[in-house]
């Protein structure tokens, strides 16, 4: 079984994510989409907010688990058996960070291989960031979120 290891923030999902989570099932058995419980964001939504949310919109997919992380991402990929790390590529902005982690991480451990994929064009421009930023300042993102993603962030900006 081949097994991927998707890590992130989500804060929240958007439908970029999605996107590339169905390219990802494509070439895999299994995809784990696992939140990185330690990085120095300041998240909207809650690491449980965030997996519920997850596990939420992709409950319609086979094989596609929801789970976090905490250390190094290398050690959670042995652990998880897992032969690759899929990360999204946007823009050649996003081009050089994740070259500089996926090269770190094959430092830590050689046989660790990252696989990037290229969303849909449409959703080059689209990040959490922007999200909940739009959203915060009472923006329409029905568009690049799920729908119940869309109502989390209402709530959010209610409160
Ligand atoms: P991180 O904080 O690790 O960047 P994110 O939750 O922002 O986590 O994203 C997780 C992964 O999904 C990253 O590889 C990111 O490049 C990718 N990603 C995020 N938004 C998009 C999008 N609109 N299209 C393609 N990939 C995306």
């Amino acid at each position: 079984m081949k097994i991927a290891i998707y890590p992130g923030t989500f804060d929240p999902v958007t439908n970029g994510h999605i996107d590339i989570l169905e390219r990802a099932l494509k070439l895999f058995d299994k995809v784990i989409i696992t939140i990185a419980r330690n990085t120095a964001k300041n998240p909207l939504f809650t690491e449980e907010e965030r997996i519920a949310l997850l596990r939420q919109v992709t409950k319609h997919y086979k094989n596609v688990e929801v789970d976090s992380f905490e250390g190094l991402l290398v050690e959670y990929v042995q652990k998880r058996n897992a032969i690759s790390v899929v990360r999204g590529l946007r823009a050649m902005t996003d081009f050089e960070y994740e070259l500089q982690m996926a090269l770190m991480n094959r430092k830590l451990d050689e046989t660790m291989e990252t696989i990037f994929l290229m969303p849909n064009e449409k959703y080059t421009y689209l990040s959490s960031n922007f999200v909940r930023e739009i959203a915060r300042l009472g923006g329409d993102v029905s568009k690049f979120v799920p729908p119940v993603v869309l109502k989390a962030l209402r709530q959010k900006n209610k409160k």
